[in-house]
């Protein structure tokens, strides 16, 4: 119905749920156009060190505006694209345009940034997915290191075996994989030693109840982690305080509002990309509006 509320549209997403399945093939109808029709957009965000604030990476988060439906959160089309065999062409179109960011912020001479893209478990599970990437980086001219893949635990542990032999492969081509949302799934302790993971995303829930019994949650996740040799990462940072706690939790990355909104990236001016100039900075993004 919101279609026909011209202005209200966007309110329709945010105050639903579960999308009816009629209302689900009527989002797949738009979906379906949208990537023919360059409806979708990279938002980046910082990812920086807590030690020293520093910019290391930046997360690739999907934007999708719809010119019938507005602006409509992943949240809700990841799930529909998902369901309708559009999450591999959307994912594949998410990694090239994450590399060709990232190849850009390379070439114009700024800190070594790598970019962590968000991987669908359908995506992930298919049988071609690390000859995908592979095929990518290569398009790319960028070496594994430069990306960084955010899985689900749920993506992963379906079929174990598999998913440790994708992940050793991915290994093998320098690219890292970064266990998102961490601690809302079922089985994080069971599987977190057989699963060859370089960094755990704590998630923002974690950050958001920082009070006694939270800060020793994220402490025991942290000691377990580095005692695994994985880096963590703080999701959801907004304020100073949690921060700064996270940091005496020796907590070695985070990401939030706090750092910058998820944003696009500001064009590179063309000349300075000839210079490659070393002066320029790689994470050269607007902050504020996302
Ligand atoms: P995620 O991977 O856990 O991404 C973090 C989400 O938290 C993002 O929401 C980000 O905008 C939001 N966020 C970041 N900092 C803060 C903060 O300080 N406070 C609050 N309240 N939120 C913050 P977003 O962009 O709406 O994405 C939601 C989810 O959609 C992502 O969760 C990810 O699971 C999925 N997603 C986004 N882009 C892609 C994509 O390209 N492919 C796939 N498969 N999934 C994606
Ligand atoms: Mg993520
Ligand atoms: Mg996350
Ligand atoms: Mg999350």
């Amino acid at each position: 119905q919101a279609k026909r509320q011209g202005k209200n549209t966007w309110r329709w997403f945010d105050e639903r749920d579960n999308l009816t399945a009629v209302e689900q093939v009527r989002l797949d109808t738009h979906l379906r156009l949208a990537l023919a029709q360059n409806e979708f957009e990279v938002h980046y965000q910082p990812i920086v060190g807590l030690g020293d604030a520093g910019v290391v990476g930046y997360e690739a988060l999907l934007r999708w505006t719809s010119p019938v439906l507005g602006p409509v959160p992943p949240a809700k089309f990841i799930p529909v694209a998902e369901a309708h065999g559009l999450i591999e062409p959307l994912g594949e179109w998410v990694l090239r345009a994450a590399l060709a960011q990232v190849r850009t912020w390379r070439r114009t001479g700024g800190p070594t940034v790598y970019v962590s893209v968000n991987v669908s478990p359908l995506q992930f599970s298919r049988e071609g997915f690390v000859a995908g990437i592979a095929a990518l980086l290569t398009e790319s001219t960028l070496r594994g290191e430069a990306l960084m893949l955010e899985l689900t635990e749920s993506a992963l542990i379906t079929d174990v075996p598999t998913s440790v032999g994708k992940l050793r492969e991915l290994r093998a081509l320098g690219v890292r994989v970064a266990l998102d949302d961490f601690g809302t799934g079922y089985s994080s302790l069971s599987y977190l030693r057989q699963l060859p993971v370089q960094v755990l995303k704590v998630d923002r829930s974690f950050v958001n109840a920082l009070d006694d019994e939270g800060v020793t949650l994220v402490q025991a996740v942290v000691t377990m982690a580095h005692g695994l040799g994985l880096m963590v990462v703080a999701e959801g940072i907004e304020e100073t305080g949690q921060a700064e706690t996270l940091r005496t939790l020796r907590c070695d990355l985070g990401q939030g509002y706090l750092f910058g909104r998820p944003a696009p990236a500001v064009p590179v001016d063309p000349a300075q990309e000839q210079r490659g100039s070393p002066e320029s900075n790689a994470g050269k993004l607007e902050r504020g509006q996302s």
